[in-house]
């Protein structure tokens, strides 16, 4: 029988679902027993069973047997595609609550600042009111706080969609740990200064592998929530510790600590928790967990017991390489 007849046998077991073919009453004279392969749902497709030994194969009991190993066969696959749309649907909400999110985000929260700068820019300018050098320099300084603040959500949802598509390049190199942290507090100095802050980071330590940009932003996003979130004045604590597989980089504050049960979400992308007077989009840990991740380590928060959170991260340790100064100190500098 010709590929085409045994194609069409096919089709009338498909549309039909009724077993068809060699040993049976219907169409018999083709190469192979046609079995449909029907789903609750209907029928997925055309199982054929070819013999080496037709006379004692394809006997009712054979038959009858082939039949339920079909049936078996077509539930199993209706699962699976039942499982995969499911799988899909999930991935629609949760893009559909992403771009509500991200919408919220960039309109809300670029609007706000945006209506306090304009509102303290036409003070100045309009130059109805004669403001005292205090005030003008308050409202200077509103302006410079929420440009900031636009700045820096305007960087975390760049970073974030950047991280997203794979579109950020790691450009790993073995640095000294204290100079990345020393950097980040450097750019945080204003926000940490009513803080005593405590840095007990070995200065003879191993050089670390790292994209130095990227880690610099997360010391920031841990630094700047450990500002954000706990009591003014209250300490901040940086500290590493290294063994031979990794280094262990631990952000310490005295606040309210995270709501127990939620220490893995807050690092879901725009999760947030707690009070909602602090402004934040939930950003932040979702970037710190996404560069984290991919240099190979991790990242956690745990509570402390006398009060405050800890936030934890690894990066894999180097080879030991030697310290030397980077040759590309320069490059790094110029990517910020
Ligand atoms: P954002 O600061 O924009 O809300 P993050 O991703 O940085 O976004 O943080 C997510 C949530 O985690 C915050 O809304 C806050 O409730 C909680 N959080 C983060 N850091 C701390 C901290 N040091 N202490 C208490 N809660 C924190």
């Amino acid at each position: 029988m010709s590929d085409a007849k045994n194609i069409g046998v096919a089709q009338w077991v498909f549309d039909h679902a009724q077993t068809a073919g060699m040993g049976t009453d219907n169409l018999p004279g083709a190469d192979a027993l046609f079995l449909p392969l029907v789903a609750p749902r209907g029928a997925l497709g055309v199982l054929a069973v070819r013999p080496d030994r037709p006379r004692e194969m394809l006997v009712p009991d054979q038959i009858h047997l082939l039949e339920t190993f079909a049936n078996l066969m077509a539930n199993a696959i209706e699962r699976a595609v039942l499982a995969e749309e499911g799988q899909q649907a999930q991935v629609m909400i949760e893009s559909e609550r992403m771009r509500n999110a991200l919408l919220s985000a960039v309109s809300h929260d670029l609007r706000t600042p945006l209506a306090a700068i304009a509102g303290a820019v036409s003070s100045l300018f309009e130059g109805k009111v004669d403001f005292d050098p205090k005030t003008r320099k308050q409202l200077i300084q509103s302006i410079y706080d929420e440009v900031m603040w636009m700045d820096r959500l305007v960087n975390n949802l760049l970073y974030m969609t950047r991280l997203e598509s794979g579109a950020i390049q790691l450009r790993k190199e073995p640095l000294p740990l204290e100079e990345v942290v020393g950097a980040a507090l450097v750019r945080l100095e204003k926000k940490l200064s009513d803080r005593p802050v405590t840095t007990q980071v070995p200065t003879d330590a191993p050089l670390v592998p790292m994209d130095g940009v990227l880690i610099e932003e997360v010391l920031i996003n841990l630094l700047e929530n450990a500002t954000k979130y706990t009591p003014p004045g209250s300490p901040v604590e940086l500290s590493a510790e290294f063994d031979k597989e990794q280094v262990t980089i631990s952000v310490s504050d005295r606040g309210p600590g995270i709501p127990p049960g939620e220490e893995q979400r807050i690092f879901d992308k725009f999760y947030r928790t707690g009070p909602k007077r602090t402004r934040g989009v939930g950003l932040g840990l979702a970037i710190c967990r996404g560069v984290v991740e991919v240099h190979g380590g991790r990242i956690w928060v745990e509570n402390r017991p006398d009060g405050g959170a800890i936030f934890r991260f690894t990066l894999p340790a180097g080879s030991e390489p030697p310290r030397v100064e980077p040759e590309n100190a320069e490059d790094q500098a110029g990517r910020r």
